[in-house]
């Protein structure tokens, strides 16, 4: 098929480019910085962001791996906007994520930037158009998908950008699904490596939240990028406050942790079965909820009708499996909870950071038992992989199982598995409230004995309950039935509580000294539980903490983060937020937009607090950009006005 770009071409159309407008940037801000403060109306880059932008900008490529919400779209927003407006053309972003494209388009435009996106949900006429705009250098930034960039038609348009100098960029987001190790890998995404062939000189940017090893190599290898300076940006989230709690009425724990800390807020629940999710939303919804289950066997057009409520109304729960969370973006979701072990720290990691992209205090929550550990376990001994895969996978199993155990900082064990070493971070469970701890070796050696004399006894096997029961002494039926009470293991543990045997016997599993096996999870010895036996391994316990009393998220911190967690509103306050709010809800239901693309949470509420006065005061708020302080400015300084006075 030969196709000619110019045919799309109307004929007088020329690409006219803006020219670089006076801003309120300080002055000797770099062009970079200006593009932050005039269109985004941000005061400063936020870490490794300032240093990747000049570089992109100066042309080089780059592969950045930063966490979830860490910042990474205007790592290539602002050098596209930079370099288109000196002339440079286009920037072209691959993503994957098609339900994406349309907001993220939605709120460049809202910032007063020409972007345009191309995939299927495009009909002929709309694609046509989007061409034409490409053509024509009226586009900023076209976001497209992979299998779309890669036909012979568009690969055509670009040749003709390209020989004009009109290719400014090829943002390659998610690029983690170029490596078949990753879950998220995409066969088109391999056919990539032909930008680089064929349009040399243009700068390349892939970025991604995956930061092992074995990823970084196989993007580098695959996309070409083994001359493409590496940016390492910190993992640390310091907004989110980690716990994780023993799972005792998960339900009900959930309940409370919801109810009490996170009432009318946005949030995502997840859990390992479609099943779970639907009992769990349902069950919430019946408690005064506003919870949504969201699944994979779910009709794709419920399922979209549930996103949509979930990106566009507040203080809605989301409960999934992992199927959500890739390419939502919402910046406000106050919570994550976990009510199911993730597979491992990587994922743990990316759904966790799924909340508070907005910076303001968010937690991450999961609750944990022993049936965690063996389903895990048995999901990898069962699956069809290789066994070098799950040699892999037990490993991350392992440490994920340490990260739940562990009774010292969260932060610092996340960020060292990431390879970043911290110090304590006053923003996690163990840090706000150091749990005691108890030296369980005593405990742990009778346990093993006892699962070593049932064996001696008649060759059997058996579960946990039963195990405590012979422990502790308890006369029940079935005791009495395989004539357990004349073992020299009966009783000898009377003093030990049920919930701390339970305590020993996980860690005993996820150590990897005990093995779960069969329908009935019942217990047997493996070749390590010789040395806890002979008493050559101290095992020390935290003691399980019947809910401690917590406050809310990032509220008590005391640790040195960088960041201050924000003032609560005074009444006043309150009351202009509230109409912010219900501005802000109109406005975005006009546009077809969800609410945050109009002015995120965090940025109305500083208005609300600074309650600015005039246009000047009300574009030094955070988040109001030149656009918007036109577009909305004098709107907003009429809705704070009418909410009451200070
Ligand atoms: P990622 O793609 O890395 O998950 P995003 O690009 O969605 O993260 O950014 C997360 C949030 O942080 C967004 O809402 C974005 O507007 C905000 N943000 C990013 N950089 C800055 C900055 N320099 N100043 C203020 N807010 C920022
Ligand atoms: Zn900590």
């Amino acid at each position: 098929m030969s196709f000619d770009p110019a045919s799309v071409l109307d004929a007088d159309l020329a690409p006219d480019l803006p020219p670089v407008r006076a801003g309120r940037q300080p002055a000797g801000a770099s062009p970079a910085e200006a593009i932050l403060h005039e269109v985004f109306g941000y005061p400063a880059f936020r870490g490794a962001q300032r240093e990747i932008v000049e570089h992109v900008v100066a042309g080089g490529d780059a592969l950045v791996l930063m966490p979830t919400g860490g910042g990474k779209s205007l790592c290539y927003q602002v050098p596209a906007i930079v370099r288109h407006r000196a002339g440079q053309g286009v920037a072209i972003v691959v993503s994957p994520l098609i339900a994406l494209m349309h907001d993220q388009v939605g709120a460049l435009h809202e910032a007063g930037v020409q972007a345009a996106f191309l995939n299927s949900t495009l009909d002929a006429e709309g694609a046509r158009r989007v061409e034409r705009d490409l053509l024509a250098g009226r586009l900023t930034l076209l976001y497209a998908a992979p299998e779309r960039i890669l036909t012979p038609r568009f690969l055509a348009i670009l040749e003709s950008l390209h020989e004009r100098g009109q290719l400014g960029l090829f943002a390659i987001d998610e690029a983690h699904c170029v490596s078949q190790w990753g879950h998220d890998f995409r066969e088109e995404y391999l056919g990539l490596s032909a930008l680089h062939e064929r349009f040399a000189g243009v700068p390349r940017l892939a970025l991604t939240a995956t930061a092992d090893d074995h990823t970084r190599a196989d993007i580098v290898e695959r996309l070409q990028l083994e001359r493409a300076r590496l940016f390492v940006a910190s993992f640390d989230r310091p907004n989110i406050r980690y716990t994780i709690v023993e799972k005792d009425e998960p339900r009900k724990q959930l309940l409370r942790f919801v109810r009490d800390e996170h009432e009318g807020e946005a949030g995502i629940v997840y859990c390992q079965s479609r099943r779970k999710v639907e009992e769990t939303a349902a069950w919430l919804a019946e408690e005064g909820i506003t919870a949504l289950p969201y699944h994979a066997g779910l009709d794709a057009d419920l399922r979209r009708r549930h996103q949509d409520r979930f990106l566009r109304e507040d203080g809605v729960v989301m409960v999934a499996t992992i199927a959500f969370g890739m390419g939502i973006d919402k910046p406000d979701v106050r919570f994550v909870a976990h009510l199911d072990l993730p597979k491992n720290i990587e994922s743990y990691y990316q759904e966790t950071g799924r909340g508070g992209r907005d910076g303001l205090p968010a937690d991450a929550w999961m609750t944990y038992g022993l049936a965690d550990v063996v389903n895990q376990r048995r999901m990898i001994d069962e699956s069809e992989a290789g066994e070098d895969f799950k040699r892999l996978q037990r490993g991350k199993l392992d440490a994920l199982l340490a990260l739940s155990e562990a009774h010292d900082c969260r932060r610092v064990r996340l960020l060292a598995y990431f390879g970043q070493s911290s110090t304590p971070c006053g923003n996690c469970d163990n840090c706000l409230h150091p749990p005691a701890t108890w030296d369980a070796t005593e405990a742990a050696r009778k346990a093993l004995s006892c699962i070593y004399r049932f064996r001696q006894n008649n060759g059997q096997r058996f579960g946990a309950g039963h195990l405590i029961d012979v422990l502790r002494g308890k006369r029940t039926e079935k005791v009495a039935q395989y004539g357990h009470e004349s073992l020299s293991t009966f009783g000898v543990g009377a003093e030990v509580s049920e919930a701390q045997w339970r305590l020993v016997l996980r860690q005993l599993i996820a150590l990897g000294h005990v093995q779960a096996e069969g329908e009935f999870n019942t217990l047997g010895l493996s070749d390590s539980a010789r040395e806890v036996l002979r008493g050559e391994v101290p095992v020390r316990l935290r003691v399980p903490a019947e809910a401690r009393p917590r406050g809310k998220a990032g509220r008590a911190g005391t640790g040195s983060r960088d960041k201050p967690p924000p003032l609560p509103l005074d009444a006043a306050a309150t009351g202009r937020f509230a109409a912010l709010k219900a501005w802000r809800a109109e406005v975005a239901r006009e546009h077809n937009l969800p609410a945050y693309v109009v002015f995120h949470d965090a940025t109305l509420a500083e208005m609300a607090r600074e309650s600015p006065a005039s246009l000047d005061e009300l574009g030094q708020i955070s988040g109001v950009g030149t656009k918007k302080l036109q577009a909305y400015g004098s709107e907003l300084l009429r809705v704070m006005a009418s909410a009451g006075p200070d």
